[in-house]
């Protein structure tokens, strides 16, 4: 098993490689720890991660408070539940990426509204319309962008997308495509308080696709950590 130092070196590597042939240099990894000790998540900061990702917040409650390594920032990546903000705002994401409802927006505004805070988060687009998966649809984003922009402790910061679980990136590509275009449409709007900055697309099987779609934030796990052991979950 390679050292997880050197899966996250061969990764940036990758991508330092697409984006100079893109032309571009703005891209972020966000290293997802989930199920991953908090050692693994520890090697891969001394590595040079500087933001990381979980998707449970029980699971980021028992680890993030054991990291002895600084990080920039702690991002949530999985569905929230309402019962669950106060847990999740307790350990400062740096960016809740998974906002998928206007309802958890609701939640959070007022939660975060009681404790004279607010939080960056980004709309969670469900591009390929899986039933198993959460995220507004294409039809709605702009309406959701709207109402969720009324809410004065949520800044809207971007757009977030997980493309289909098929081992060919390439059947991936038009959503991604599809949600850039959604993204510079959102942008071009000027709604007070909303920036499109962050658009995160591209996991470990479909980043560099991702990338050259548009994307400027990559969630990944299984590429630098290796296979989750979902028995083991941390
Ligand atoms: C688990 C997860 C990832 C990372 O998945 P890999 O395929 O292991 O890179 C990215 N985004 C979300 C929302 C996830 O839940």
């Amino acid at each position: 098993m390679p050292l997880i130092r050197d899966r996250i070196q061969e990764v940036r590597e990758k991508i330092a490689n697409k984006l100079a042939a893109l032309g571009r240099d703005d891209a972020t990894i966000v290293a997802v720890t989930k199920t991953h000790p908090v050692e693994s998540v520890e090697e891969a900061l001394r590595a040079g991660i500087a933001h990381i990702g979980e998707n449970k917040v029980q699971e980021a409650l028992r680890k993030i408070p054991m990291l002895r390594e600084p990080y920039e920032g702690f991002h949530f990546i999985g569905h929230l539940q309402s019962n669950k903000i106060n847990n999740l705002l307790s350990l400062k994401p740096a960016l809740i990426q998974s906002v998928d409802s206007l309802y958890i927006a609701q939640k959070l505004n007022a939660s975060l509204g009681r404790k004279n805070l607010t939080q960056d988060i980004l709309i969670q687009v469900n591009t390929t319309a899986e039933a198993s998966k959460s995220g507004v649809s294409f039809a709605n984003a702009e309406d959701m962008l709207w109402q969720i922009a009324a809410l004065p402790c949520l800044r809207v910061k971007g757009l977030m997308t997980i493309g289909l679980m098929s081992i060919d990136p390439e059947k991936t590509r038009p959503y991604f495509a599809m949600l850039r275009e959604l993204f510079e449409r959102f942008g071009k709007l000027e709604i007070p308080g909303v920036e499109m900055r962050y658009l995160s697309m591209g996991m470990s099987d479909d980043y560099l696709v991702a990338l050259e779609e548009g994307s400027n934030m990559l969630r990944l796990g299984s590429v630098l950590f290796g296979a989750r052991d979902y028995g083991a979950r941390q």
